[in-house]
């Protein structure tokens, strides 16, 4: 972070000065008294489990020069001197109005990266399209809510030429809080798919929530939508003030692959028609969603004047984040590690990798998909009619995943299902089964925390 005046901070955030301090300055902001460095500003937030305000005494020992917190809190005044002490009527409001402030002194291009999934992975790898040329600021892991996203603001430096942003959401009304901090310049939703329908009630009203991210795109800006997907599609024909391009497999969209190739675990490689001539590019990561998630990187490249080298340096050294689609080669068996996350779509996009890696048996173990509400029953048992004729065994883990194994049985398939409550009830079905040359697919939704299962298998091995 760029040093900022206290002033500048307390005029952002409506704060009311309590006690002066001595140091006029702050050189970072932290919600998380752990990681405080000297004069930075501590932000306290309410948690449900813990209330930051608990720890500002630790804050001021580890050297902030400057403390929120919020009105109607006792805060321990004595040992507190030498500290700016301001008070807001919501730190967590605060901290994503002075984010706000603080991104509004870079003039350089942001881009809004969001869609029911693949966000994080069309963030890596666009940033590492970007990064062969620029230096650019992206957010950390997964930070892309309403603390995660101001807080990934706060590392801009006058060195970044390009943000590049994830933004999550569960309902409607959070991707325009976020759009507000990050005011994108380069928009993108990857698909409209089913998780967070148990808050929103329908896959049009999920789509309406992520469409607020083009709230404030101007004229020379640009919505990058998904053109295969089935509702996205349909804002093909709406007017907007800003310029919309389509991306996915029909040549309908403005930018696709031609020539398709699928070397299994090994990625893809396609051809891309730019000015009347075909470039062929290549990715190094497995499952079908991936050529989508590159599709935006390159036009994103091509966008910002790089060259197709340069770009398809950058689709090869893309390295994705943990747990999404691994392929561990382990000592005799592979693991496709994609324990992260889950929904229906995704599952989908994992049992066809499944199915193209070389080796012997095909295991998948599928948990429980969350946040599908009313959709749960018919999301799993579309997984399950998918599976049958793709896999030889499957293992269910928790009781929603279930309706998989119910619904391959009744649509015909041959091979054994096993049913798991527990992870730990996964591993002892595994154990009695394993065999040299497996391949097995581990993947669940965040909550059932699948890599303990992954775990195992490399301990095994
Ligand atoms: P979260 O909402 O948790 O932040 P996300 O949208 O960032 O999720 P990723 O972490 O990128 O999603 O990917 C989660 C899983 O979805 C991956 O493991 C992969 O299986 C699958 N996936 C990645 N990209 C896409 C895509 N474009 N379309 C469908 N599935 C995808
Ligand atoms: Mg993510």
């Amino acid at each position: 972070m760029i040093k900022q005046s206290i002033e500048a901070v307390i005029g952002a955030c409506n704060g009311k000065v309590i006690c002066k301090g001595i140091i006029e300055y702050i050189n970072g902001v932290s919600t998380d008294s752990r990681r405080i460095e000297e004069n930075n500003l501590f932000i306290p937030l309410e948690g449900e489990r813990f209330d930051g305000h608990k720890f500002i005494e630790v804050a001021k020992n580890k050297g902030a020069s400057a403390i929120l917190y919020k009105k109607g809190k006792h805060i321990p005044m004595e040992g507190l001197n030498n500290v700016y002490i301001i008070e807001v009527e919501d730190t967590l409001k605060a901290l994503q109005q002075i984010s706000k402030y603080y991104r509004d002194l870079f003039s350089i291009p942001f881009i809004g990266i969001t869609g029911s999934t693949g966000k994080t992975s069309t963030k890596d790898m666009v940033s590492s399209v970007l990064a062969c040329k620029f230096n650019i600021l992206k957010n950390i892991g997964n930070l892309n809510n309403e603390i995660g996203l101001p807080l990934t603001v706060f590392n801009l430096d006058n060195q970044h030429e390009i943000a590049v942003l994830e933004m999550g959401m569960s309902n409607f009304g959070e991707i325009l809080d976020l759009t507000e901090i990050a005011r994108p310049n380069i928009a993108v939703i990857t698909n409209i798919g089913l998780s967070h329908i148990e808050h929103l009630g329908s896959r049009e009203n999920i789509m309406k929530a992520k469409m607020e991210i083009a709230t404030y795109l101007g004229d020379d800006d640009y919505l990058l939508l998904n053109g295969d997907d089935d509702l996205l599609r349909t804002l093909k024909n709406q007017k907007s003030s800003y310029k919309k391009i389509f991306f996915g497999f029909s040549p309908e969209n403005d930018i696709y692959p031609k020539n398709l190739m699928d070397l299994k675990e090994e990625g893809f490689t396609f051809d891309i028609e730019i000015d009347g001539e075909d470039h062929h590019f290549q990715i190094n990561q497995p499952g079908i969603h991936n050529v989508y998630n590159s599709l935006i990187a390159i036009w994103i490249g091509l966008y910002h004047n790089m060259t197709i080298e340069a770009i398809q340096k950058g689709l090869e050294s893309n390295i994705p984040s943990k747990m999404r689609l691994e392929i561990l080669k382990l000592k005799d068996i592979k693991v496709i590690n994609d324990a992260y996350n889950a929904n229906p779509d995704s599952m989908k996009a994992a049992l066809r990798v499944l199915e193209g890696v070389e080796g012997g048996r095909r295991i998948a173990v599928l948990g429980n998909m969350f946040e599908m509400g009313d959709f749960a029953e018919e999301g799993h048992r579309r997984v399950g009619a998918y599976s049958v004729g793709k896999i030889d065994i499957l293992i269910t883990v928790g009781d929603m995943a279930k309706w998989i194994g119910e619904e391959a049985i009744a649509q015909g398939i041959k091979n054994k299902v096993y049913t798991a409550e527990s992870n730990k009830e996964a591993i002892e079905i595994i154990k009695n089964i394993i065999k040299k040359d497996d391949v097995i697919l581990i993947k669940g939704s965040r909550g059932m925390m699948m890599e303990e299962i992954v775990d195992y298998l490399q301990e095994r091995s």
